[in-house]
């Protein structure tokens, strides 16, 4: 036990100023129901609204909440990286702010770890209040992700979840940059289970990931573990090259036998659209990785904290800067 700390809830925050206060009041009801020590640690994600005074007002009055304010906003991922990197909890439980994950089912989640498992992952059930659209991709994505993949990534699920400290620390060890954290748990290994829940609708406010923050987290995931996009890349060009060459003997021997010319512009316009459509979609696949290895390249850090607040001497060391 660092700190005394039995639990960490990490809480990350971005622009969630109608939320933090009704968040904030479920956690502690549930967390002083154990009767163990925890700390609640909200990550403001670089918020424009009044997320931060919020926050700032309620670690004033609850030395067990602390917060992390982020320079910008850097990312639900990084945010909840840094959560993790500031967690002293023996388990740390990482929940979003809005209440779709019902605080309650964290009591579920620490009688497993108390029975021994070490990676508790949330498995939805039923998700309410989101479009069609969101679930079906999100159902679709998981199964495309774990067929790409050979680490187990369990489907219907999301960052909610609750890892040991041994789990923690292994995460904190990996510096990759473009952070798929439910993926990386699952890459760490350990002895894992599954709580289900119905997912309930937003207490307040919009979403938070739009659909360009959607595209770029799920590319993170399927790079993040698998290199099968290029590998497909590589079948479709081979494929493509033989389609070509069998048609182009085709076309010669059927010439020769006819004793025709074989110019047919709507046929070779189409394959020509059809190539390029391959080319530069493979192109963009390997955009994909090489933008990823650009960020690897570049060194650095995930995010950038401007203050915190009830860490002690590291408040003292951001205040300083
Ligand atoms: N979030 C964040 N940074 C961002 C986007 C979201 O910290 O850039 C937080 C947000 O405040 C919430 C959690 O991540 O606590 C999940 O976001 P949201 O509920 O909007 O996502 P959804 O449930 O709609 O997928
Ligand atoms: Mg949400």
């Amino acid at each position: 036990m660092r700190n005394g700390i039995v639990y960490s809830i990490v809480v990350p925050l971005y622009n969630e100023e109608l939320v933090t206060c009704e968040s904030y009041r479920r956690l502690k009801k549930i967390m002083d129901s154990t009767r163990e020590s925890y700390e609640i640690i909200f990550v403001n994600d670089g918020s424009k609204d009044k997320t931060r005074e919020i926050a700032e007002m309620i670690c004033r009055n609850d030395e067990n909440v602390k917060l992390i304010n982020f320079s910008r906003n850097f990312g639900h991922q990084a945010a909840i990286t840094a959560g993790m990197d500031l967690a002293s909890g023996d388990a740390v439980v990482v929940i979003d702010a809005d209440l779709q994950d019902p605080p309650e089912v964290i009591l579920k989640m620490i009688e497993k770890w108390k029975e021994g498992y070490e990676v508790v992952y949330g498995k939805r059930t039923k998700r309410e209040g989101e479009t069609f659209f969101k679930k079906f991709t999100s159902k679709m994505y998981y199964r495309l992700l774990k067929s790409m993949t050979s680490v187990d990534i369990p489907v219907d699920t999301g960052d909610f979840r609750l890892i040991d400290r041994k789990v923690c620390d292994a995460l904190v060890s990996l510096s990759e940059k473009n952070r798929y954290v439910r993926g990386l748990v699952s890459w760490v290994g350990y002895k894992q289970t599954s709580v289900e829940f119905e997912r309930q609708e937003r207490f307040a406010g919009d979403t938070k990931y739009p659909l360009k923050k959607m595209i770029k987290l799920a590319f993170d995931g399927i790079t993040a573990l698998s290199y099968k996009p290029l590998v497909f890349a590589g079948y479709f060009g081979g494929s493509t090259f033989l389609v070509g060459m069998i048609s182009m003997f085709a076309g010669i021997v059927k010439s020769l036998i006819r004793k025709t010319e074989i110019l047919n512009l709507g046929l070779i316009m189409s394959t020509t659209i059809m190539m390029f459509g391959i080319m530069l979609g493979s192109i963009g696949i390997m955009g994909q990785y090489i933008g990823r290895i650009f960020d690897e390249s570049k060194g650095r850090p995930i995010y950038i904290i401007d203050s915190t607040i009830n860490y002690g001497r590291l408040d003292k060391k951001y205040k300083a800067c």
